[in-house]
């Protein structure tokens, strides 16, 4: 299992190098974009955001546009912004610096058990209305429009399309979704609803039971 690590702050990266490979994955670690343009297919990535050469978010872009390798944001508490973006770019997941070894993996373990999970995807076609939900090629049309999505807001579309009408609980869609227990990154599943509505075109098709869940309604 090769890690990548992009991070230019030595003391952040010698403490997750050192927690990593006590865990038996290999790592490589980038301190800049460009160090990282040159690692070829790592397993999984652990991005910063703020690099000497640049922007973080460039390579989840960049990444994301040939590739499904899960991106872990790790980043700093006044990036909040930047983690939105990140998520919508298909970053799966973010942390927030400091954080400890035994966080990190757990967080690693929960986006790694997902990509499992999508290696062998549900073979099933959902139809809600003029939604169809095709899990043998991966691809959502509605209205035989094509939407364009990211892996994780095709895995929440299929989870919601599944019951349509029906509140799925958010830790039912995070189990499902990401393939892990609930870390707290409430945000993570906020930001992938809101960007599959905005896909989707009418906010009111994905509804919000406060405190409880989301289900897809209303689609005709
Ligand atoms: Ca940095």
């Amino acid at each position: 299992m090769k890690v990548l690590l992009v991070e230019d702050e030595p003391r952040i990266a010698r403490g997750i190098i050192e927690g990593l490979t006590r865990e038996g994955f290999e790592v490589v670690h980038a301190t800049t974009l460009a160090g990282a343009r040159q690692v070829p297919d790592p397993d999984l990535v652990l991005l910063d955001l703020r690099l000497p050469d640049g922007d973080g978010l460039d390579f989840a872009r960049e990444l994301r546009a040939t590739s499904k390798t899960p991106i872990l944001i790790i980043t700093a508490r006044d990036e909040e912004v930047d983690v939105i973006v990140g998520l919508e770019i298909g970053a799966d997941d973010y942390l927030v610096k400091p954080f400890g070894v035994r966080q990190l993996l757990a967080r690693m373990r929960a986006v790694l058990r997902r990509v499992e999970t999508e290696e062998k995807p549900p073979q099933e076609v959902i139809a809600v209305g003029s939604l169809i939900v095709d899990g043998r090629n991966r691809t959502a049309t509605l209205a035989d429009r094509e939407i364009s999505l990211t892996p994780r807001e095709f895995q929440l579309l299929t989870c919601l399309a599944k019951t349509p009408d029906v509140v799925v609980d958010r830790a039912t869609i995070f189990r499902e979704v990401w393939g892990g227990e609930w870390y707290g990154s409430r945000k993570t599943l906020d930001v992938h609803v809101g960007s599959l509505r905005r896909k989707l075109g009418d906010p009111a098709w994905i509804e919000t039971t406060r405190g409880v869940g989301f289900a897809l309604r209303g689609l005709q």
